[in-house]
């Protein structure tokens, strides 16, 4: 059977670009990426998505970028990286509800009372306690990979609060407060050099 010349016409945000008479036939969404879908496309019938795999996928939650969509359930990530940057995000969040709580407060506070109890009991323990806390802190600190994911989360986080006025807003007054709040051997150990006045009355009145 001879197959009607679909190129040039329009199915959805497709359109035909080339139609060798095969199955498929190459497409370019209005967004501009070109991909190959079935001919199907072109039947009043079809259920399918007629736009491009990225238009379908939408953007990442986490970084923004957009998303190639394969099948089933379109992921709010584009990546494993993403993914766990949003599960942290959402953990964080949940804490955050529930940290307040009373329910929350006696849980802990009895965890931790309970804990201190035998830490103060046993000498042994306490030591052992100690050297795991800051084996761990050293740990994680020369881990080029921990490093690498705490600056992928940054940056990430950063991207949000750049988008969305309000956030921005309330991050840089917390910034300030943070700031004014280290003593200056705080703000030496924390950055590295003397705190210059000057700068941060400069950057003050910038601000307001
Ligand atoms: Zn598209
Ligand atoms: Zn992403």
């Amino acid at each position: 059977m001879m197959k009607i010349d679909r190129t040039g016409q329009k199915f959805g945000k497709l359109t035909v670009i080339a139609d060798s008479g095969n199955a498929q036939l190459l497409c370019r969404c209005d967004c501009g990426v070109e991909e190959l879908l079935p001919r199907g496309i072109t039947k009043p019938s079809y259920k399918g998505r007629k736009m491009c795999s990225y238009c379908k996928g939408g953007v990442c939650e986490v970084c923004g970028k957009r998303i190639k969509y394969n099948s089933g359930q379109i992921p709010a990530t584009c990546s494993d990286a993403c993914a766990k940057a949003r599960n942290n995000e959402r953990e964080k969040l949940r804490y955050q509800a529930v940290k307040n709580t009373e329910a929350y407060k006696n849980t802990r506070s009895s965890y931790l009372s309970k804990l201190r109890e035998r830490l103060n009991s046993d000498p042994v323990l306490y030591a052992a306690f100690r050297e795991r806390a800051k084996s761990y802190l050293k740990k994680s600190r020369s881990k080029p990979e921990q490093i690498e994911k705490a600056k992928f989360i940054a940056k990430a986080r950063w991207q949000r609060i750049k988008n969305d006025d309000a956030l921005y807003e309330t991050s840089v007054l917390y910034a300030r407060k943070q700031y004014d709040n280290y003593s200056d051997d705080d703000y030496k150990r924390i950055f590295n050099r003397e705190r210059s006045h000057t700068r941060a009355r400069k950057s003050r009145s910038c601000l307001e």
